[in-house]
């Protein structure tokens, strides 16, 4: 018998929908889907040939990869931290194929119990407690007095753009200390930020007792088709044995050619892949520009914009069918999500620029 939960979720997936909305229209710009466009750097996909090499040759040839993820992409991670001050050891990263699996897999360390998001929240999250049979309860900013067992946090955060700052942190880790809860620090768009924000929950205190950590690589490094992550399970938080036990009967892991490259991604083409953060910011800086005089946050420290509008669904269509562009409509995002669009700049430079114009134009035709 099919179970109950699957009945309280939409009948598609968002971000689906929309995208073949969108890819029906001839001629418009995608601002909608978060998927990347720059190809990868040539040393990556070189470090996957040579990879895929050695998998052809009797001598280096290797079978199942480790559950938790081979030591040599777990050491690259931990070094990724400690480059920039933060306390992380290898054995404390566990490898994954990104973070919807891996926040998915999480539901299932945790009795039933009532989960904080915050709202307006990436569609995922609510799916994932909804197939758990999870309670739900939205936060808009700081934590209230309410009682619960997990909390999940997105910064820089989807769909907002924003991130948050040291203070805010530092109030969500003092909460969950407090009542006993655990935060899930969604960290996929760590790499965008510029501000001088955390780009890590353990960049404040005491957050290794009641954090753990999912990242990515599809962001930063394109890998949004290759699938490629990472959750940080702290010594401290006590849930590193379960984990594991669970990753070992729940996954087997990510294949040796991705897990070389992403080692690549970290280590020799650091360079290459920032540059390509760069140029997505620098897309929506060009889109922050075009909406000068309109009402919106993010696009700083993420690829994000959140646009105010009135009437998402109805601006939704009217970006589309007056201005060629597709964008995502905020209801999707979940209550305090409607009135807004989201738009991201993964697009290419050309696009970027053309896509700005007609943003101009939509400021300008909104009078
Ligand atoms: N978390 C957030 C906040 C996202 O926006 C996305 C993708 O859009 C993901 C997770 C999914 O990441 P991954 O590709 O690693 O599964």
């Amino acid at each position: 018998m099919i179970s109950s939960n699957y009945y309280k979720l939409s009948e598609q997936y968002l971000f689906s929908r929309i995208g073949r909305i969108i890819s029906e229209r001839h001629g418009a710009i995608n601002l909608s889907i978060g998927d990347v466009s720059l190809p990868l750097p040539r040393e990556v996909s070189e470090a996957g040939a040579r990879a895929a090499m050695e998998l052809g040759d009797k001598s280096t040839f290797r079978g199942y990869p480790p559950e938790c993820g081979y030591d040599f992409l777990r050491k690259a991670v931990a070094r990724y931290y400690n480059d920039r001050g933060v306390t992380v050891d290898q054995s404390e990263v566990f490898i994954s194929d990104g973070i919807k699996s891996d926040m998915a897999m999480f539901f299932h360390v945790f009795n039933r119990g009532k989960v904080l998001l915050p709202t307006p929240c990436y569609p995922a999250y609510i799916d994932v407690c909804a197939i758990f049979g999870f309670e739900v309860s939205f936060y808009e900013d700081a934590p209230s007095e309410e009682k619960a067992d997990i909390i999940v946090i997105c910064s820089p955060d989807n769909p907002t753009g924003r991130a948050k700052s040291k203070a805010e942190l530092e109030a969500w880790v003092r909460y969950a200390k407090r009542t006993g809860a655990i935060i899930l620090y969604d960290a996929a768009y760590e790499a965008f930020v510029q501000s001088g924000a955390p780009r890590s929950i353990y960049e404040i205190e005491g957050a290794r007792e009641c954090a753990v950590e999912l990242c990515s690589f599809s962001k930063t490094a394109g890998f949004t088709g290759l699938r490629c992550g990472y959750t940080v399970v702290p010594s401290e938080c006590g849930l590193g044995k379960v984990w594991a036990r669970l990753k070992s009967s729940l996954s087997n892991g990510v294949s040796y050619v991705t897990q070389r490259m992403a080692e690549c991604a970290l280590t020799s083409a650091l360079d290459k892949i920032r540059g390509n953060v760069k140029q997505y910011l620098d897309n929506a800086a060009l889109f922050r520009s075009a909406l000068s005089g309109a009402d919106f946050v993010g696009g700083e420290d993420s690829p994000y914009i959140w646009l105010r509008v009135g009437d998402g669904k109805a601006e939704f269509y009217r970006f589309l069918d007056e201005y060629n562009l597709g964008v995502t409509p905020g209801y999707g995002f979940g209550r305090n999500g409607d009135g807004y669009v989201r738009i991201n700049s993964f697009c290419s430079k050309e696009n970027a620029i053309v896509a700005a114009q007609r943003l101009r134009d939509w400021v300008r035709g909104r009078g």
